[in-house]
C-alpha cells in the first residue's frame, strides 16, 4: 500500500524546468523562430554525441526515420529489415515511403535485432536493415554491420531511445548510412517535439536538408521534391537546454540502474541484461516477470511504483501489419519477440527518482517474490 505521505513514483518525468522555459521565452521575443540560428547551434551541439558526425535537425523522431529513408532513396519494391519488437514509429517510417517491412526476430540478451535472423531475412529485394537500439542498449552493430557490408545493404539505425548509447566506444548513431534521434518529452532528452538525424556522409546531409525543407537550398529554387519536417527554433533552444544535461542525466540514470541491478533479488524477476562492450543509457530499465504479470503489475502499481508494457503488441500484430499479412498468407516466426512482448515490464529509472523512491522501488518488487 501507498502510505499517505508516499506520493506514487512516475515511469518517467519529463523535466520543463526555468532554464527551457527562459530559453523558448528568449526565442520568441527575438523574431527568428523557424530552423534559423538555434537549430543550427542544435545540430552543431548534438554532433558532438554522434561523434562529429553530420547532424540534420527535424520535426520528429518519426520525420527523422522517413527523412533518412527518403534521402537513401528507398522505396517501392525496396525491403527494410525491422524489429517487430519496438515502437510502431519504425515500421510506419518504412511504409510510409513506400517500402515493405520484413520482420527479424531480437536476441534475448540485447532486445535488438538477432544478426542471424537478419541475414536470413535478406533477399533480392532487400535494401536496408534498421536495428532499433530498444531501451537505450546498443544493438548487436559488431555482427550487423558486417552483414550489411558483405551484402552491400545500407544500416538505418533507430536510436530514437538511445542518445550516447554505445557499443565498443562507438556511439549508436555512428555506425550507420545514418542514424536517428527522437526528442519526444518521455525520451531521455527532448526538445518537446523533435527529431535528428546523423550521418557521416557529407552528401546524405545535403540531400536530407533539402528533403526537410521542400528541396529548397537557396529560397524558391527547388532542387528536388521535399517535405516540410523543419525544427523551430523555439524547440531547437529547449533541445540545446536539455543537451548540456543529458550527460549528467544519463550518468544518473546508470547509478540507478545499478542501485536496482544490486539489491532487486526476487527469483521472479529477470535483470535487464547488458552485452559485452555495450553502453546502456537505460531510457528504460526493463525486467522480465517470470509467472503472472498482470498480477505483479497491479501489485507494483499498488506500491505506487509506475510501470509500464513497452510494447505489449509487436508491431506484426498490430492491424495496419496484421491484416495485410493475413491477406497475403504471410506469417512470422518470431518467437523471442513474442516472448519478450509477454514477459517485460519497465520501472522507473529516471534521473528525478531519490534514494527513498529507489528503496521503495526494490522493496515492492522484492515482494513479488516467486510470484507463482
Ligand atoms: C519515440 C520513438 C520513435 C519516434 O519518435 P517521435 O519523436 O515520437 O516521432 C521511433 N522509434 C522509437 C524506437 C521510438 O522510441
Amino acid at each position: 500500500m501507498t502510505s499517505i505521505n508516499e506520493q506514487p513514483i512516475p515511469a518517467a518525468r519529463p523535466v520543463i524546468g526555468e532554464d527551457e522555459i527562459e530559453a523558448a521565452v528568449r526565442v520568441l521575443r527575438s523574431g527568428r523562430v523557424v530552423q534559423g540560428p538555434e537549430v543550427a547551434a542544435f545540430e552543431e551541439g548534438f554532433s558532438r554525441l554522434v561523434d562529429g558526425r553530420h547532424c540534420v535537425a527535424v520535426n520528429s523522431g518519426t520525420s527523422a526515420l522517413q527523412l533518412l529513408l527518403l534521402a537513401l532513396g528507398i522505396g517501392p519494391g525496396d525491403e527494410v529489415i525491422v524489429p517487430s519488437f519496438s515502437f510502431a514509429a519504425s515500421a510506419n517510417a518504412v511504409r510510409l515511403v513506400g517500402a515493405d517491412v520484413v520482420f527479424a526476430d531480437i536476441e534475448p540478451g540485447s532486445f535488438g535485432l538477432d544478426p542471424a535472423a537478419v541475414e536470413a531475412a535478406i533477399t533480392p529485394r532487400t535494401a536496408a536493415i534498421m536495428p532499433v537500439h530498444l531501451y537505450g542498449h546498443p544493438a548487436a552493430m559488431d555482427k550487423i554491420m558486417p552483414i550489411a557490408e558483405k551484402h552491400k545493404l545500407a544500416v538505418v539505425e533507430d536510436a530514437c531511445q538511445a542518445h550516447a548509447a554505445a557499443l565498443n566506444g562507438t556511439p549508436v548513431g555512428a555506425f550507420g548510412a545514418g542514424g536517428t534521434f527522437s526528442f519526444y518529452p518521455t525520451k531521455n532528452m527532448h526538445s518537446l517535439e523533435g527529431g535528428m538525424v546523423s550521418t557521416g556522409d557529407a552528401e546524405l546531409a545535403r540531400t536530407l536538408r533539402l528533403l526537410r525543407n521542400q528541396g529548397m537550398e537557396q529560397r524558391y529554387a527547388n532542387e528536388i521534391v521535399g517535405a516540410n519536417m523543419r525544427m523551430t527554433d523555439v524547440n531547437a533552444a529547449v533541445g540545446r537546454v536539455q543537451l548540456a544535461k543529458v550527460e549528467g542525466w544519463t550518468e544518473q540514470r546508470r547509478a540507478n540502474a545499478a542501485y536496482l541491478d544490486a539489491n532487486i533479488t526476487a527469483p521472479s524477476v529477470t535483470l535487464p541484461p547488458v552485452a559485452e562492450g555495450a553502453r546502456h543509457i537505460y531510457h528504460q530499465y526493463t525486467v522480465r516477470i517470470r509467472g503472472d504479470r498482470d498480477a505483479a503489475m497491479a501489485k507494483l502499481t499498488e506500491a505506487g511504483i509506475g510501470n509500464a508494457v513497452y510494447y505489449p503488441t509487436p508491431i506484426h500484430r498490430l492491424k495496419p501489419y496484421w491484416e495485410p499479412d493475413q491477406k497475403a498468407g504471410r506469417t512470422w516466426d518470431l518467437p523471442e519477440t513474442e516472448k519478450a512482448a509477454a514477459e517485460v515490464v519497465s520501472l522507473p529509472v529516471h534521473p528525478s527518482l531519490t534514494q527513498n523512491d529507489l528503496e521503495r522501488i526494490v522493496t515492492a518488487v522484492n515482494s513479488l517474490g516467486e510470484n507463482l
